[in-house]
C-alpha cells in the first residue's frame, strides 16, 4: 500500500508490567526495529519507568512517551507531572486525553487544549485521544462528540504544528473489550477527523496529520485496520505488553 504518511505504531502500557519486564520488552522491540525509516514505533510507559526505558531506547528510532501531563510547569499539583519533567527523564512524546483519563479520572474536555499546547511548547509530540462511548454511539452522537473533543483538544494548535501532532480515534467501547470497530465505523470516524482538521487548519494540515485507530487491536486484525482509508497507525493497549503480540503488530504488512 502506498502511504502518504509514515505508519505510526504505538503501545500504551498503562499501569502494567514491572521494571524488569518493561526493560526486557523494550530491549526486544529495539532489537527487532530497523532504521525507523518506514515506520514510527513508540511506547507510552508508566512514568516511573520512563528514565530506564528511554535509556535503553536511546540511539534507536524508538519513541518513548508519558501517559499524561499537567499544563503548568511546576506548583502545588500533587501527583502530577510537567512537560519539562517528562523531557528530563527522556520522554519525547505524551498521550493526552486517553479515555481512561477522561472517564475514570473525570478529566474534562477543556483541559485537553491546554495539555496539547503545553506538550508542543515542551517539545513533546502529543497524541490526542478522542472517542465516543457506547451510549453516545447508540444515540447517534458520535460525530458531535468527536467534533467537540477536536474543538477543545486542538483549540491552541497552529496549522504548521500538525506534523508534530497525532490524533488517536479510540471508541471507548472498543478499548480493552475485544470488540473492534467495523471497517466502516473506523473509515467514517477517520474521514470526519481529517475533514474537520482540513476545515479548521487547512488542506496541508489535513494531509500531514496522522490519525491512529485504537481499540482491541491484535496481530489478527491489524492488517485489515491498517488497510482502512485514513488510518495511519494504531494505538495498542493489551497487545503491546508482550513481544509475541506487539511485534507482529509492528510488522503488520507481513500478516496473512
Ligand atoms: C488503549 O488503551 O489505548 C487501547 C486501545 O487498549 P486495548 O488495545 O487494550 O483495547
Amino acid at each position: 500500500m502506498n502511504r502518504v504518511r509514515k505508519p505510526y505504531i504505538a503501545g500504551n502500557w498503562k499501569m502494567n508490567l514491572d521494571r524488569s519486564r518493561a526493560l526486557d520488552l523494550i530491549k526486544t522491540i529495539k532489537g527487532r526495529l530497523g532504521d525507523g525509516n518506514d515506520r514510527e514505533v513508540a511506547v507510552f510507559t508508566p512514568a516511573v519507568y520512563l528514565a530506564d526505558v528511554s535509556a535503553v531506547a536511546q540511539g534507536s528510532p524508538l519513541g518513548v512517551g508519558g501517559q499524561n501531563l499537567h499544563w503548568e510547569q511546576q506548583g502545588a499539583f500533587t501527583g502530577e507531572l510537567s512537560g519539562k519533567m517528562l523531557r528530563e527523564v527522556g520522554a519525547d512524546r505524551v498521550l493526552i486525553g486517553h479515555s481512561e483519563r477522561r472517564h475514570l479520572f473525570h478529566e474534562p474536555d477543556d483541559w485537553m487544549g491546554r495539555k496539547v499546547r503545553t506538550a508542543l511548547d515542551c517539545d513533546l509530540l502529543p497524541v490526542l485521544c478522542i472517542g465516543e462511548t457506547l451510549d453516545e454511539r447508540s444515540h447517534n452522537r458520535t460525530d458531535r462528540i468527536l467534533k467537540k473533543q477536536l474543538e477543545s483538544g486542538l483549540s491552541a494548535v497552529q496549522a504548521t504544528e500538525t506534523r508534530r501532532l497525532t490524533i488517536a480515534y479510540e471508541p471507548v467501547w472498543a478499548i480493552g473489550t475485544g470488540e473492534v470497530a467495523t471497517p466502516e465505523q473506523i473509515a467514517a470516524a477517520h474521514a470526519l477527523i481529517r475533514k474537520w482538521v482540513g476545515t479548521k487548519l487547512g488542506g496541508d494540515a489535513a494531509v500531514t496529520i496522522r490519525i491512529l485507530y485504537g481499540g482491541s487491536v491484535t496481530p489478527d486484525n491489524v492488517k485489515g485496520i491498517m488497510a482502512s482509508p485514513d488510518v495511519d497507525g494504531v494505538l495498542v493497549g493489551g497487545a503491546s505488553l508482550k513481544p509475541d503480540t506487539f511485534l507482529p503488530i509492528i510488522e503488520f504488512e507481513t500478516r496473512a
